[in-house]
């Protein structure tokens, strides 16, 4: 897989997998466990590495089965990365969130571990310093956040002392490239990494004139533009997929490139 850096030189892969959905939305579901751990061996038979998990996801359950799943595998390879909800931020919370997620996902550390929404109630300097202390540990490797403007990633990063904010999760797909206008060249300039989550529009990728004009010059799959136009911006979308043709179709956004001049087109509008 194509490899982008987190941090200062972790490198890993291009394209992650999501997991919102899998074994619940916000609270558990359990009917269908055999089902999702195998759908989640699936993915990282086919090769997904990075994967995306939250305390939230199906209430803590979505972990569990990441956990069960990762079993068969060796976790070395791994990039995992979960969240702590905007509830949790006070220090003594997120030290807790971030042991429970351990637990659930019954492995020994978090790849990277990301304030999910930011909070104005909580004082930032109190969860980073939590965060901080959970990398001191060793519980976590390394921090970020999910869903902070260009304001709130700065202020988060005035309050590190220690250790870098690496990556801020945000909404961004070729439909809603809303991003690029301020985050995306702040991020860049600070090294925080774009990881980019509903890179699909929940599978609606909408064919216009453009994007198929696009599909049939480079032979690819509206999706596969929609995702290799991501990653030539140097985010990391993380699609979710239960079906094994969608996760092979997305793997096929890699290898090869989108020219200038059509990242251009896009950039001018779909
Ligand atoms: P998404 O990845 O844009 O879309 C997922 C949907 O698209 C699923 O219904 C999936 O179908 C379908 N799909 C996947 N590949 C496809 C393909 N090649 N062709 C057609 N349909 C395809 O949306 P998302 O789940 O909202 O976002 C992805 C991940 O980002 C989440 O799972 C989660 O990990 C993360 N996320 C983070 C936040 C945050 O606040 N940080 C918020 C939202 C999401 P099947 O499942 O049936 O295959």
């Amino acid at each position: 897989m194509r490899k982008l850096t987190i941090g200062k030189s972790e490198e890993v892969d291009a394209l992650g997998y999501g997991t919102w959905l899998i074994g619940g939305n916000s609270s558990p579901d359990y009917s269908k466990d055999d089902y999702y751990v195998r759908v989640l061996k699936t993915a990282f038979e086919l090769g997904y590495r990075l994967i995306d998990t939250a305390e939230y996801y199906g209430g803590g359950h979505t972990e569990e089965l990441v956990g069960r799943a990762l079993k068969d595998f060796d976790r070395k390879e791994f990039f995992i990365i979960s969240k702590v909800w905007p509830t949790h931020l006070h220090y003594d919370d997120t030290i807790k969130a971030a042991e429970n997620s351990l637990k659930r996902l019954d492995i020994k550390f978090i790849d990277l571990y990301l304030i999910h929404w930011p909070n104005p109630a909580i004082p930032i300097n109190e969860t980073i310093s939590a965060l901080e202390k959970l990398v001191d540990e060793g519980k976590i490797r390394y921090i970020g956040v999910s869903n902070f403007s260009v304001q709130q990633l700065q202020e988060a990063m005035e309050a590190t002392r220690k250790y870098d904010i690496v990556a801020n999760e945000v909404k961004y797909s070729v439909f809603d490239r809303r991003v690029e206008d301020e985050l995306l060249p702040f991020a860049r300039k600070n090294n925080v990494r774009i990881i980019a989550y509903t890179p699909l529009e929940r599978g609606k990728i909408y064919r216009t004139k453009v994007l198929e004009e696009m599909a049939k010059k480079y032979g690819k799959t509206l999706n596969q533009i929609a995702l290799n136009y991501l990653i030539s911006m140097e985010a990391i979308p993380i699609p979710k997929a239960e079906k094994r043709e969608h996760m092979i179709e997305n793997i096929g956004a890699l290898g090869w490139k989108i020219e200038e001049e059509d990242l251009e087109t896009i950039r001018r509008g779909l």
